[in-house]
């Protein structure tokens, strides 16, 4: 059982979703359900490294396409709208 703390208010962490969004030059990527470690006390979220490196490179397809506007989905990142 790993019990992290907040680095930030030392709360505890609890396992959830976040939405992660992004903003670029030429418009915005919102990728929902996006799984994180949210603090109880803050509510800041922390994203572990390996996901944050796939949604980087979900952003950067997207950049790819120049989408003005993207929401995706993290469980299915294929389907967009
Ligand atoms: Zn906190």
């Amino acid at each position: 059982m790993s019990k992290r703390k907040c680095p930030i208010c030392g709360g505890n962490l609890k396992k959830g979703t976040t939405t992660y969004t992004v903003d670029l030059e030429f418009g915005l990527v919102v990728v929902r359900k996006v799984p994180a470690k949210i603090c109880s006390q803050c509510g800041e979220d922390w994203i572990d490294p390996d996901i944050a490196s796939k949604l980087e490179e979900t952003v950067a397809q997207a950049r790819e396409k120049g989408t003005e506007f993207e929401v995706i989905t993290y469980d299915n990142t294929v389907t967009t709208h």
